[in-house]
């Protein structure tokens, strides 16, 4: 199986047809279909980790009551996978991980995967983001579970290379920042360079940086992918900014071959 990052950028990607949704769909065509999905999305950080156990994980609508009113009769009636979920905890062990019965499907993964698999009939886990990792702790989670690409599990990480929702603005002709674009060509150059040193040292750019990623949480589901990548080569299957401060980079990282 392939590895793929989305940019999932505004839940109101789930309602719209626009260039991000439609690759969203393409790369879904592109992948013979997983027996499961693992997704790590950045809408759910705990202390320690944790992956869904349920059978029947519920959608949760996870934004704020300003958003359109169908965004909360969205369902993605996916079925969980307690089997997948046992299995991760035995891979990332000695790490304790927790099966989880309370989760469910947050709109990092299902405003994604309602574009990508919109018959919901792929068995779908989450893992939990530890807030207490540093990102170099995260990689090497990641590295763990690697087994799942020849088990013909899709593992995907759902988040955003540059969120910053305090300065965006809704304009759909809006320039991009100068620095969140700078950002987004950093770590590029890095993931090209599968340099994770260089990746780790994004601090070093200072404002560039803090204003890129004012919280780490949306920025660490990469780490998932690049973690789990093997030396595959990244198509960057939509590589752009909107409201000014989101990108929408999304990678897909194939075995060769595939
Ligand atoms: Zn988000």
């Amino acid at each position: 199986m392939p590895v793929v990052f989305f940019g999932h950028g505004s839940p109101t990607n789930a309602l719209e047809d626009n260039t991000a949704t439609r690759r969203w769909h393409e790369i879904g065509a592109s992948i013979s279909t997983p027996k499961a999905i693992l997704c790590v999305s950045a809408h759910w950080c705990t202390q320690g980790t944790q992956v869904t156990a349920m059978q029947t994980p519920r959608t949760i609508h996870d934004f704020g009551r300003s958003l359109p009113a169908p965004l909360f009769d969205c369902q993605y009636p996916a079925q969980g996978s307690p089997e997948l979920a046992k299995r991760t905890a035995e891979l990332l062990a000695p790490t304790p991980v927790t099966l989880d019965q309370s989760w469910g499907l947050d709109h990092g993964t299902w405003s994604v995967l309602t574009k990508v698999w919109p018959e919901a009939n792929i068995p779908t886990v989450q893992l939990s983001l530890d807030v207490g990792l540093s990102d170099a702790q995260h990689f090497d989670l990641a590295r763990s579970l690697l087994p799942l690409r020849d088990e013909g599990v899709l593992i995907i990480g759902s988040g955003n290379i540059v969120h910053n929702l305090g300065v965006m603005e809704w304009s759909e002709v809006a320039e991009p920042y100068d620095w969140a674009i700078r950002f987004n060509d950093y770590i590029k150059s890095c993931i090209n360079d599968q340099d994770m040193q260089r990746l780790y040292a994004y601090p070093d750019l200072g404002d560039t940086a803090r204003l890129a990623v004012p919280s780490p949480e949306h920025f660490w589901p990469l780490l998932y992918v690049l973690g789990t990548r093997n030396d595959d080569p990244i198509e960057y299957a939509t590589d752009f900014i909107v409201y000014k401060s989101l990108s929408m980079t999304s990678l897909v990282c194939r075995d060769r071959s595939a």
